[in-house]
């Protein structure tokens, strides 16, 4: 069996994390390093490593991904103000936890384009 990615450690409890949110699919807590006021991650329990290799299996999961961030964004009272969603993908996209997540960013004005 291959090794539990960090963000499957955090899903199993064997990583602390502060847990916003999480159903049967997904996972959300908050990012280590915020880049915002708010900064959250959403996660799928099932380990995607990045969109560029999600397979047609994964439709439904990456929908409840966004799904999950209006749910979370209705919960912690910024969906209304705005936010925005980030997916990095491999080097030139910053990735740098192999296991697919959804970022959230609140709490500011954001800016475009982005860095
Ligand atoms: P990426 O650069 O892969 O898109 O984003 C990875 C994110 O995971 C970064 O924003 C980083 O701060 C966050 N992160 C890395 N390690 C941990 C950790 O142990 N706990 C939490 N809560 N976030 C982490």
């Amino acid at each position: 069996m291959s090794e539990k990615t960090l963000f499957q450690k955090i899903a199993d409890r064997e990583i602390p994390a502060d847990i916003v949110y999480e159903d049967d699919d997904a996972l959300c807590f908050r990012d280590i390093n915020p880049q915002a006021p708010i900064h959250l991650l959403i996660v799928p329990k099932k380990p995607i490593v990045r969109i560029a290799e999600a397979s047609p299996e994964d439709q439904s999961t990456l929908g409840h991904l966004l799904l999950t961030a209006r749910k979370v964004a209705e919960q912690e009272g910024f969906a209304e103000d705005g936010f925005r969603t980030v997916i990095n993908n491999g080097r030139n996209g910053g990735e740098e936890v192999p296991h697919l997540h959804l970022h959230i960013l609140a709490g500011r004005q954001m800016k475009w384009p982005p860095g």
